[in-house]
């Protein structure tokens, strides 16, 4: 599912998905750590974690299908996700780079890998 997907326009099953989903991730994080931390008391907290799905991963492969994770940069902030699974292949089109790209922002992983390998080329 799309980082960006409105939930307003999220039918039923999306919704029920997504719960199911945010429910059972933070669970299995909630184990992860304790076990971890054990009986002392928690240290090195981190919003990022080598053992995250996307979070903080730009580049790296998505632990779902291997491709590479993507990022979106707004603001201050930076969202990741992977366009294989969940943006049905379709890069997010990032405001600044979109500006400075204009009509060459590539719309999918196989255009920005020609664009990549074009510009490695050139
Ligand atoms: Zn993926």
């Amino acid at each position: 599912m799309s980082p960006f997907a409105l939930t307003r326009k999220l039918g039923d099953d999306d919704v029920s998905r997504l719960f199911a989903a945010t429910r059972a991730t933070l669970n299995s994080w909630l184990d992860r750590l304790r076990v971890e931390a054990g009986d002392r008391f928690p240290e090195k907290v981190t919003a990022f974690r080598a053992d995250f799905a996307v979070h903080g991963r730009y580049g790296k492969p998505c632990p779902a299908c291997g491709d590479p994770v993507q990022r979106l940069v707004y603001a201050a902030n930076e969202a990741n996700y992977c366009a294989t699974c969940q943006t049905g292949g379709r890069l997010l089109a990032d405001r600044a780079l979109s500006r400075l790209l204009r009509d060459d922002w590539p719309d999918t992983l196989e255009e920005l890998e020609e664009a990549k390998a074009s510009r490695r080329e050139g």
